[in-house]
This record gives C-alpha cells, structure tokens and sequence, in this order.
C-alpha cells in the first residue's frame, strides 16, 4: 500500500488503527434502523470473462445460473425473515457478472425481496449488449425493472479489440430501445485507454445518446494486479486533460452531471448503485453497509451455495467501524456524487461535519476543490480530477488487495488494509 494512502487513512481517522477485517459476522443484519437503505443483487454468470474485468464473475450455464438463484433465494429469506415487517427502501440494483443472463428468474428475486421490503425508487439492472434484444428488455421490464445500464465500453472498433470485445450492433440496440422503453438508459464507457483522444470518447458519447441513452457513465481505467488484461493505463496529465474536455463538452451539451463520472440528459434518469447511506447487498461478493458496519460475502459461488444450504449467512469478513472510519466512508461516497450538504452529514452522525472535518473542508476549499454554495459543497472540476486520482491510489490500495485474497480464499481469516 502507498505511503499517501497509510499517511492520508491515519490523518483522517485520527488512529494509526488500520481497517481491520475478520471472519466473524451477524446472523441477524442490524438494518432496522438503516435510513436510505438500498439493495444490491449480484448475478455473477457472464457468456464470456473479459480480460480487463476485475469482478467476480464465472462462465455462465444454465444449471449453475439456476443453483445459484435458489441459493439467493435463500439468502434473501435467511437476511429478510429475521425482521418483522416490510423494510422501505430506496431502490435495487442488480450487478455482476451479467444479470440479463437471468431475465427469466428476476421477477422471482423482486419477488422475494419485495415480500420483505418496499422498494420505493425503482430498479436497475445491468446488461451486455448481446443481451439488448426485444424479447429480454420485455421480460426484465414486465418483472418491474425501470432502469438498465448497458456495459458498451466502446464503440469504436480499435478499443474493443484492446478490450477484447466484440462489434456491437448499434441500430439493433437501438430499435429494441424503442420498442422497450426504461425511465434510465444508460451505457457505461471505458476512459483512459491507451492512445484514447477526445474526438474519441465524445464520438462514443454522441454515439450512445442517438442509440437511446438518457444517461452514459464514464468510468476510468483501472490496471488490476490480478487480471490478465494487459492494457496499460493512461499517464496522469494526459488523464486529466482527457477528463477535463470531456466533463467540459458534456456541460456545454447541458447534460447534468449527477456523479463523478455519470451524466444525463434528462432530470429523471439516474443510474447508481453506490452513493447509498447504507445497502444490503445478495450474492457471492456482495456488500453490506450499515450504521457502524461493512461486510463482504464470499466470492466462491461454491461455498457462497453451501453456506445458505446451511441457513447461515455466506459472509465472509466484516469490519466494525470506528466513528471516524465510517465518517470517512459516508464522505468518501457522498464526495463520488460532487455534491456533500453538511446538514444531512448532521442527521447521519448527530454531530455537525464543521466539529468533525472543518479543518480539512476549509483546506479543500482553499485548495480550489471544493466551492460552497448556499451552505452546500460542490466539487470543482480540478476537485473532480482529485478525487479520480484518489480513488484510482484507493481502489489499488483496499480493494484490490481485497478482491486480490478473497478470489483465492472463500473465508479469509482476517485482512488488514
Ligand atoms: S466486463 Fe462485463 S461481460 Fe465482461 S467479464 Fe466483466 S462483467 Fe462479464
């Protein structure tokens, strides 16, 4: 792990205490009192692996697809039965892996979670494009899905051969969007890629809106340790450079910008499954965020089945968050949408972010990366290309030495980050 990284954690969780994860878990998830609570389905079976992906994610058959939703099923009803009554939720997402792979039991999972929670935001799904045709959006949208997310990655030939993708058929898309209409559309991109121009990734955003996209995400490139990809990530100048053109032709196409890297062009259309207060996550590698705890599922999608075979919850390690740490956890996600209101960092905590951080948003401030306006902070466009930076330092730093373990062993004694 960097210096930056252990320096920066120390600093803003005033303890040399690293994030500390360990084998043991709650039968009984304590979210009954979890406001803004949003659910997290993962469907881990994709018709190919793309060397690039860092998710955990399997070769899809039938069979396997089918064992494994009986065994969510399970882990629904194991986390939902031990709670009275209805929970409200914001919304669900369904990711993986490729969960259009499971378009004829998805009204068979809403169901299950609907009979212990009120989902009141709707629900997204994520497809690959083979998947866009009339015959599934129909049956993902008669099962009650209203948002999906299409993983294009790119139009252009060059970077799909890069990514090892094949050709997608932009005008059969296209008609089935037409045909099936969602309330979000939205297509995610790969940025950052060797040699990628500007001309490049706006003729890719041009490209997804006339397809039917109201909504396009743009995610960075990020060179995991342990896939076998051997694409080589963008210098940071040059990153920037891209990053700012591009945020800057979106603005000036009046498309809004609801999160680092997601923009869209209508009010309505929202696509994001990670700036939750708090979520429950189902699946192999899914997580849970909770009041003062984080908590991961194994990635074996053996065990993750044996485990619920057993009626015991297929959690492989959870942290217990000191106040600070989870502080930083809830600014870290809320920084990921540009916007951060001190008076609802008040409601979550109970103590106002001034007392708890005022040195450090006087600093950003300062530093041009953030602006206040009206009381609230709204990340500034080299804000924005900091926190990117950051996170890219942060991804390398936790989550692929997390991942980088949890692929190998399905219940990890204890990791320290
Ligand atoms: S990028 Fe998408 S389709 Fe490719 S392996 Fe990852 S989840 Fe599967």
């Amino acid at each position: 792990m960097s210096l930056l990284t252990t320096l920066t954690r120390m600093w803003l969780t005033r303890t040399t205490k690293p994030f500390t994860f360990t084998a043991e878990y709650d039968e009984k998830l304590p979210y009954a009192d979890c406001e803004g609570l949003g659910l997290y389905v993962h469907i881990p079976f994709c018709r190919s692996l793309c060397a690039f992906c860092p998710y955990c994610k399997t070769v899809y058959t039938r069979e396997k697809c089918d064992a494994y939703i009986d065994a969510l099923l399970r882990e629904i009803e194991l986390v939902g039965s031990r709670h009275e009554g209805k929970k409200k939720v914001t919304s669900l997402y369904f990711g993986g892996g490729t969960p259009a792979l499971a378009a004829d039991r998805i009204s068979e999972i809403i169901n299950a979670l609907e009979r212990h929670f009120e989902i009141t935001e709707g629900i997204g799904l994520e497809l690959h494009p083979d998947n866009v045709n009339t015959e599934t959006l129909k049956k993902l949208k008669a099962a009650g899905v209203t948002k999906i997310s299409i993983g294009i990655q790119s139009f252009l030939p060059k970077y799909q051969s890069i990514l090892g993708r094949a050709a997608v058929d932009a005008s059969a898309m296209s008609a089935a969007l037409r045909e099936v209409e969602f309330e979000t559309v939205s297509m995610d991109f790969i940025f950052a890629l060797p040699g990628q121009t500007f001309d490049d990734l706006r003729s890719d955003i041009e490209r997804a809106f006339e397809t039917g996209a109201n909504h396009v995400a743009i995610y960075p490139f990020i060179d995991f340790t342990f896939t076998p990809g051997k694409v080589k990530p963008m210098g940071k100048r040059q990153k920037r450079e891209l990053l700012d053109r591009i945020t800057g032709y979106c603005l000036d196409k009046g498309l809004t910008r609801d999160s680092i890297w997601t923009f869209s062009s209508v009010s309505g259309a929202k696509y994001s499954s990670m700036t939750r207060d708090n979520f429950l996550g189902f699946g192999c590698s899914a997580t849970t965020l909770l009041k003062d705890q984080f908590k991961i599922n194994t990635f074996s999608v053996g065990e993750y089945e044996g485990r619920t075979a057993e009626d015991k919850l297929p959690t492989s390690l959870t942290i217990r968050f000191t106040q600070r740490q989870r502080m930083i956890y809830y600014l870290f996600w809320k920084l990921y949408s540009t916007r951060l209101d001190p008076a609802d960092f008040e409601v979550f905590f109970g103590e106002p972010l001034r007392k708890k951080y005022g040195m450090e948003f006087r600093l950003a401030e300062w530093l041009g990366f953030l602006r206040r306006e009206k009381g609230v902070y709204r990340m500034t466009l080299k804000g924005a290309f900091y926190y990117h930076h950051y996170e890219n330092f942060y991804t390398l730093a936790y989550i692929d030495k997390m991942w980088g373990i949890m692929r190998k062993q399905a219940f990890p004694e204890r990791i320290e980050l």
